[in-house]
Parts: C-alpha cells; structure tokens; sequence
C-alpha cells in the first residue's frame, strides 16, 4: 500500500473542495485549495442551499444526514421541513412519492406520506386544492450558502490549509499541476472543480463519464406568509423562504457547451412560470429582486463520480443538483479515501469509461 500522502494539491474551493482541504489539514496533510476565482464562486454560491437527508438509498441518506449534523454544527442551517407534492392526474408522480417516500420511513428517515387535508392542516401556507399526495421529511431545512462559504474559509485556515485565490490550474499529462506561477507534483491531486473537472481530469488522461446542465433560480421581494421548503414533482419546481421572499428555482436545462460559457442570467420564460408557480402554490404574487442561472453535473447512471481515477489522482463531481446538501459528509469519505481507506464503491468514478452518454436529469427529485 502506498505510505500517506503528506502533501495535497485540492482544486476548488466550492463546498467539496473546501470540506476535503479542512478534513485532510485536520489529519495533518500539508494542504493547499486552489480556485479560479473566490470561494464559491461556482455552483456552490449559486446554490438555493436546501437539504435534507430524504434519500431512498442508504450512502445518499446517510451522507445527507452527516451533512446536516455538519451544517448545524457550523451553525448555518435554517431547520424547515421538506415537503414534496405530485399534483391530481399525474399518476406517476403519485405512485413515485408514495413507493420512494415509504422506503426512506423504512430506513429510518423522518418521513412521513401525508393527504392534502392533512398538508393544508400542517401548513397553512400551501394552496392544496389540486393536489393529489405530499410527503413531508422533518429532518430538513436551507443554508445561506454565503455562511457556509465563509464559515468554511475561516475552518479550513484555521486547519492550516493554505488558500490560494485566482489562481487557475491546469494539469499536465505526467500529473503535474501548474498555476501561472509555478508546477508543482503532490503526492495527490483532488479535482473538485466542478464542470471543469472533467477537463482538468483529460488533461491528466483520465475521460470522465460527465454531462452539464443549467438551473435557474429568483428571490422575491417580501410576501406575507413563509413558505415551507417545497417540490412539486408534477410541474419540476421548487421554493423555499428567503429573508422575507421566496427563492423559486427549477430544474434541467440542456447545456452541451464550454462550461465557462453558459449564459449566467435567467429566461423570461422561468420568470413568467416562476411567478404564477408562486401564485398557484401560495397564492400570492411578489416582485423578483435578483434571479441568476448556474451549471450542474450529471453523469449516465445519475450517481456522482467520487473516488480514485488514477494513481494519486481523485475527483468529485456530477451531483446532479445535490452536491451541496451531501459535502461535508463527502468531504470526510473522499478523505478518508486519499489517506488510504476504501472510497464508496458504487460511486467510483471508473466505473464508466467515459464515452458513455449522459441523459439530462427529469426533474430536481426523482
Ligand atoms: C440554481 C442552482 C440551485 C441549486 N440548488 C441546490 C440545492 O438546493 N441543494 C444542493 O445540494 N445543491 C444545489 N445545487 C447544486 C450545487 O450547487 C452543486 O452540486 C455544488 O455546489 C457543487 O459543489 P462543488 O464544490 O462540487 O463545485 P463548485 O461549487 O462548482 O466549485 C468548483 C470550484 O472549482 C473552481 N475551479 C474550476 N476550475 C478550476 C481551475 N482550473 N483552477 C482552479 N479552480 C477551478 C471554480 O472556480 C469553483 O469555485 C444547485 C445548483 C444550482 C445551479
């Protein structure tokens, strides 16, 4: 087996990057993070930040359930639960919430079916005239990504990692990394960058199994009742409180192009639909304050690409929109991993040679 490694090169500063740098730098790894730009100035700042750990298979529910005992320890968690509907005639989308949310009560997930009468009940907010089954998980709630990014920074420094900001790296054929002002070789590279990931990844040798996709998101000026943390699994939307508005974001637009090229902003289209969403599900209307668009991963089988690709080489990436609510928890295992024990082996990122297509997600949650 080969000994520790002493040095780490992480490339990323998101919520991945950061979780593993601080988790490793804990161990006593010399680290040093790397971004492009600021922390966070990926998806992870474009993030609606919700969370849960309302997962049908148990590696997802479990490193959601560790994230969320993470976010409550760094204090950056709004405790909300999680409530997903399937609209009257959309048969699928019923028979989906009652199977997935029966087997997570089964694995001992807070989770619980529940009728409109009883949803109008609990939540009074919730227009629930058209609405066929809800589920509700307790053990929920939504992060200001900022806090997140800015109690992590001051963690993973105080950890000992070093930061180097706007510094765009590349890596060479041999495993050499390269910044514009130096190389340097580590005893192991994680690439936690994102869409880039795959690139950097090529460059390395390694073809990654990952696709692209953008959501969109907008916060609105103040309404009169909060919300609840909400998915509406028949119109593929969702919404959360935010200050005293409402975040409503959506779910996979096709993007097959350079990942530094994506447009940033939002359609008019998804502001339209957003807004009579908000009216069909609250009803009530609100002006938009700010609205953006940012890039996801996917990959063939919807199951991200974490672990060893090479020797000395680890990624994690192609969360398919779920990346945030799972990464401290990720960043502990991916950790382990570089230090030598066993990485989560259906999330194995050579499991794919990496030519393989890779279907657009349907929706937010299956
Ligand atoms: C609108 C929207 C809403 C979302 N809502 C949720 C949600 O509610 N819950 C959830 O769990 N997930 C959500 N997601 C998904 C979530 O944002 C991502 O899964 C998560 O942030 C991925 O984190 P990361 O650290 O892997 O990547 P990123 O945050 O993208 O970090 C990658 C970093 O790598 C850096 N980088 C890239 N290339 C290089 C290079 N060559 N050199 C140096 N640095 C480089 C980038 O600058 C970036 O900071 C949402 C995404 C979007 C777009």
């Amino acid at each position: 087996m080969a000994p520790d490694p002493t040095r780490v090169a992480v490339v990323g500063a998101g919520a991945v990057g950061l979780s593993v740098a601080t988790v490793l730098a804990r161990r006593g790894v010399e680290v040093t993070l790397y971004d492009r730009g600021d922390p966070g100035s990926g998806s992870t700042g474009r993030a609606a930040g919700l969370c849960y750990d309302a997962y049908v298979e148990r590696t997802d529910a479990r490193l959601a359930a560790r994230s969320l005992e993470r976010f409550r320890e760094l204090d950056v968690l709004t405790e909300r639960p999680y409530v997903w509907v399937a609209r009257d005639g959309d048969d699928h989308a019923v028979a989906a919430i009652r199977e997935h949310a029966g087997r997570m009560a089964d694995r001992g997930r807070d989770v619980s079916i529940v009728d409109p009468a009883e949803l109008a009940d609990r939540l009074p907010a919730l227009e629930t005239d058209h609405l066929a089954v809800g589920a509700i998980a307790e053990n929920a709630g939504y992060v200001d990504t900022d806090a997140f990014v800015a109690a992590m920074v001051d963690r993973a420094r105080s950890a000992g990692v070093t930061l180097r900001t706007d510094c765009l790296v590349s890596l060479q054929a041999d495993g050499e990394l390269v910044t514009p002002d130096c190389s340097t070789s580590p005893d192991s590279i994680v690439l936690a960058a994102g869409p880039q990931t795959r690139t950097l990844a090529a460059s390395a040798g390694h073809s990654l199994a990952l696709g692209t996709y953008r959501a969109q998101a907008l916060v609105t000026e103040g309404i009169a009742a909060a919300p609840p943390i909400f998915y509406d699994a028949s119109e593929r939307f969702y919404l959360r409180p935010a200050d005293d508005g409402v975040l409503v974001g959506d779910g996979a637009h096709p993007y097959e192009g350079d990942p530094d090229e994506y447009d940033r902003t939002t359609d008019s289209t998804f502001l339209s639909d957003s807004l009579a969403r908000l009216e069909r599900t609250l009803g009530q209307s609100a002006a938009i304050s700010r609205s953006w668009a940012g890039l996801c991963t996917a990959t063939p089988d919807r199951d991200p690409l974490v672990g060893r690709c090479g020797p000395g080489l680890f990624v994690a990436t192609g969360w398919h929109g779920h990346g945030f609510m799972r990464a401290p928890a990720v960043g502990e295992r991916l950790a382990k991993q570089v230090l030598g024990g066993e990485g989560i082996t259906h999330w194995d990122p050579t499991r794919f040679d990496g030519d393989e297509p890779v279907d657009l997600p349907a929706g937010i949650v299956d």
